[in-house]
């Protein structure tokens, strides 16, 4: 698959330096996902603090494209309110399943752009969005847990 140079750098980068990837202890949820398809494996700790996002932490294994998309996913979310952070979730999926005809908004999703041409290769999407359907997955679960 051939992407963007630029982006190419991004992406390696965070592969070779992923953010937060070591599990912060007491979480207020634990996913562990799975993308079978390509052997990715990752596990996401999440801690809420009231609505709002404090923490995302992580750790996995897998090609670059899953753990560098779980690591530019951490970056993002951190510091956001929930129904924020599931918004940007969205927004990257689509992204994700638009089959490179859309470039993304580097506005809301920043260095996840980098990961707009993923979506030409069906194969990889998967990949990509591993790390933010665990973090959709913990925080649907989160919240459900403040309420109940
Ligand atoms: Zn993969």
């Amino acid at each position: 698959m051939e992407l963007d140079s630029l982006y190419q750098e991004v992406i390696l980068d965070h592969y070779k330096n992923p953010a937060h990837k070591k599990l912060s202890a007491n979480p207020t949820v634990s996913v562990h996902h799975v993308n079978p398809s390509c052997g990715d494996e990752i596990t996401l700790n999440l801690i809420l603090d009231g609505s709002k996002v404090k923490d995302v932490s992580w750790d996995g294994v897998g090609c670059s494209i899953s753990q560098a998309s779980t690591s530019i996913m951490t970056d993002l979310m951190i510091g956001k309110e929930v129904p924020e952070a599931l918004s940007v979730v969205d927004e990257f999926t689509e992204l994700m399943q638009s089959k490179g005809t859309l470039n993304g908004n580097e506005e809301t999703l920043d260095d996840a752009v980098a990961l707009a041409g993923v979506s030409k290769f069906p194969a990889r999407v998967k990949c990509a969005l591993l790390g933010w359907m665990a973090f959709k997955d913990a925080s649907l679960q989160a919240t459900g847990k403040n309420e109940g």
